[in-house]
């Protein structure tokens, strides 16, 4: 357009001109907030700088495996942690964005259970971060799935709102119905980490039509919090026994306990 008329700067600044009222009146409808606190904050999915302090991000060095944060480099020879040594996980590499504290549980619940859904796109820009190790590499990612008696009592899956925001800040391909849950699992609250393995052993599918996009692809799986590995553990055992050539995970937070607990 701008070489037709000759007159780059005028042609741009008209639409500017007019988007800008819109804008405006956008933000006052809807103004950036704080994810905790709900201050206004410039741009969007921020936290406030007061809020910040409040929440732990986690960042290198990290158990290679299970992503497990190290209070110190354990240097080239031994990347992974006890845990993963004594029983090494189904999936490949886990990241988390947060650890899962009085805060970041918070922020979690009333996405879970609150219909306070608002923070999603901040959240998938968040996974974006964390996960760009992961992401590079996938060819998908799926949602780790709710049972349908949960889905239609919480009317979405967190997961799957989580999986789709983060394939919108890195075009990432998404498979949102790729695995289901065919069998109600306990809540695990107070469960230790083999009763967990237990509870969830056989309670995922592949669903059919599925087979061949599994075969050979490396898979991002995405969910909100990560415990003590036992969901995306069978998640993955579910999708490398249908061929899947390597299986990543990538949550929001994980419980950081220290060892031995
Ligand atoms: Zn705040
Ligand atoms: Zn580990």
């Amino acid at each position: 357009m701008s070489s037709i008329t000759g007159q780059p700067r005028l042609v741009r600044a008209r639409p500017a001109r007019l988007l800008a009222p819109l804008r405006r009146l956008v933000d006052s409808v809807l103004p950036p907030r704080c994810l905790h606190c709900q201050a206004m904050v410039e741009g969007d999915g921020a936290l406030c700088p007061d809020c910040w302090p409040l929440f732990d991000f986690l960042a290198p060095p990290l158990c290679e495996g299970c992503g497990f944060p190290f209070e110190y480099d354990p240097g080239p020879h031994d990347t992974v942690c006890g845990a993963c040594h004594a029983h090494p996980p189904h999936f490949d590499r886990a990241r988390s964005v947060l650890v899962y504290g009085e805060n970041s549980r918070k922020l979690i619940l009333d996405f879970k259970h609150g219909d306070r859904t608002w923070p999603a796109p901040a959240f998938g820009r968040w996974l974006a971060r964390a996960g760009s190790d992961l992401i590079g590499g996938a060819d998908i990612a799926v949602p780790v799935p709710l049972h349908r008696s949960r889905l239609y009592a919480r009317r979405y899956n967190q997961a799957s709102l989580l999986a789709m925001e983060l394939g919108r800040a890195t075009e990432l391909e998404v498979e949102p119905e790729l695995l289901t849950r065919h069998r109600p699992t306990p809540s695990q609250g107070r469960m230790s980490a083999s009763a967990r393995r237990r509870n969830v052993r056989g309670a995922f599918r592949l669903r059919r039509g599925f087979e061949e996009m599994v075969r050979g692809s490396r898979i991002l799986l995405v969910d909100d919090v990560f415990t003590t590995g036992a969901t995306a553990g069978e998640c993955a055992r579910t999708l490398k026994r249908a061929g899947a050539a390597a299986v990543d995970v990538l949550t929001l937070a994980r419980v950081v306990r220290p060892r031995g607990e």
